[in-house]
């Protein structure tokens, strides 16, 4: 049986394993015996993270002949990553406009809403103010230079500053002698092939840590459906606008992209990316994807490493359409649930608020929400209406992130294409 079959068949039986287990009480056992599976699934692909981006951007910067290719794949990278954010909101914030979801709040959950009602919605606004204090203008530029190398490599959400390291170590490489170059390189080639066996390794357990981690989530998310029952309606429809939204960037944007700037035909590209999806599903997280979303693109789509090892990770920490997507769709939705009218230029500003805070939203499960608030802010919709989607956000999460996954893929792609051609 194919990979992507069986952790499709651990995904089912967690949902349906999760919701039995709330149900039942076995909330405990869940706990105890199952999710730990989960959490050691989720450390094994963040473990392997950091070496397998450092090996093979530093092999990848180390072996390019000529070093302006470096500077004209990370214009073209940046600029189609800028865009096709920007665009993802744009869908978004059409659909959200049209269908407008927030009318089906009851006017009673305005009040609720008004309130710093949930300590959860309280929690994140604590977190979105301490980000927005430390964040100069210079800032994301300061933020991206370590001060030391191997304390950037010690934290996987300090990706970027790896991701600078390796790039000027790969590029002093280039200048020195060969008989001091070879072995570095030989040894980090080394490296780089055994993770790359170790990422299949790893996905051989992908099954039984799909189906804990689903396991966990699922009970969770339940415990949350009490609050909802007053909502439902709006909340339903507000998620088929996200989803809706998510499914059109991916079935048109990268689609269209794929086919007219790549050599991959879309079938390959759709079915290679199944198992990176699944995972991207399960973990909530771009940067626990990380390594097989690498391996998949280079073993399975062909992409040169030299434009993996550099556009996948650069993508998982600042290309996230499905985020942006979501956070336009969110915006607008809480504007409309608190009565609010956004004029033509607050949705201008919420394009271009979304589009800089998918840059500066980290991989990982949750983090979309906080930035959130900071869009709220931008537009004077009062932040506490977050309250309102916290409930299902985990749910959205797990698809946004599939679409970030599939979009930090479909455009390293293209780039190798373009790089070929
Ligand atoms: N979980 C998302 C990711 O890792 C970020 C977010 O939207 O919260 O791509």
């Amino acid at each position: 049986m194919q990979l992507h079959w069986k952790i499709i068949i651990g995904l089912v039986a967690g949902v349906i394993f999760g919701f039995f287990s709330s149900i039942n009480n076995l909330g405990t056992f869940s706990t105890n015996y199952i999710a730990p599976f989960g959490t050691i699934f989720l450390n094994l692909l963040k473990l392997i993270a950091v070496p397998l981006v450092v090996s093979s951007l530093i092999t990848g910067v180390a072996s390019l002949s000529d070093t302006s290719k470096l500077s004209r794949i990370g214009l073209k990278t940046i600029s189609l990553y800028l865009i096709t954010t920007a665009i993802a909101v744009t869908i978004g914030l059409l659909l959200v406009n049209i269908i407008e979801p927030g009318n089906y709040v009851p006017d009673s959950y305005q009040e609720f809403l008004s309130e710093d009602s949930t300590s959860q919605a309280f929690d994140k606004k604590q977190q979105a103010n301490t980000l927005k204090e430390s964040r100069g203008p210079l800032q994301p530029l300061v933020d991206m230079v370590p001060s030391n190398a191997l304390n950037a490599m010690s934290n996987n959400s300090n990706m970027l500053q790896v991701v600078f390291f390796s790039i000027i170590f790969g590029l002093a490489i280039i200048g020195i002698d060969k008989k001091f170059s070879q072995p570095v390189l030989s040894f980090l080639e080394g490296i780089n092939q055994t993770i790359i066996r170790l990422v299949e390794l790893i996905m051989n357990f992908a099954p039984f840590g799909v189906f804990a981690l689903i396991v966990k989530t699922f009970s969770t998310i339940s415990g949350d459906l009490g609050y909802i029952t007053g909502i439902l309606q709006a909340l339903l429809i507000y998620m088929s606008v996200v989803i809706l939204g998510l499914l059109s960037h991916v079935m048109i944007t990268y689609t269209t992209l794929l086919k007219f700037f790549s050599n991959i035909k879309l079938k390959d590209f759709f079915s290679k990316m199944i198992p990176v999806q699944l995972v991207a599903f399960s973990t909530s997280s771009s940067g626990a994807t990380l390594p097989v979303t690498m391996k998949r693109c280079e073993k399975d789509l062909g992409v040169n490493e030299e434009i993996s090892s550099f556009v996948l990770p650069l993508g998982a920490t600042i290309n996230m359409d499905g985020t942006a997507l979501y956070q336009g769709v969110a915006a607008v939705f809480i504007a409309q649930a608190l009565g609010i009218d956004l004029t033509i230029s607050n949705q201008f500003t919420i394009v271009a608020t979304a589009v800089l805070a998918s840059i500066g939203t980290a991989g990982v499960p949750g983090a979309g929400v906080v930035m959130l608030i900071i869009i709220l802010e931008a537009i004077n919709v009062p932040s506490e209406g977050i309250a309102l989607i916290l409930g299902v956000d985990r749910i959205l999460d797990m698809i946004r992130t599939s679409a970030n996954v599939t979009g930090d893929a479909a455009i390293a792609t293209i780039i190798d294409s373009s790089e070929k051609s």
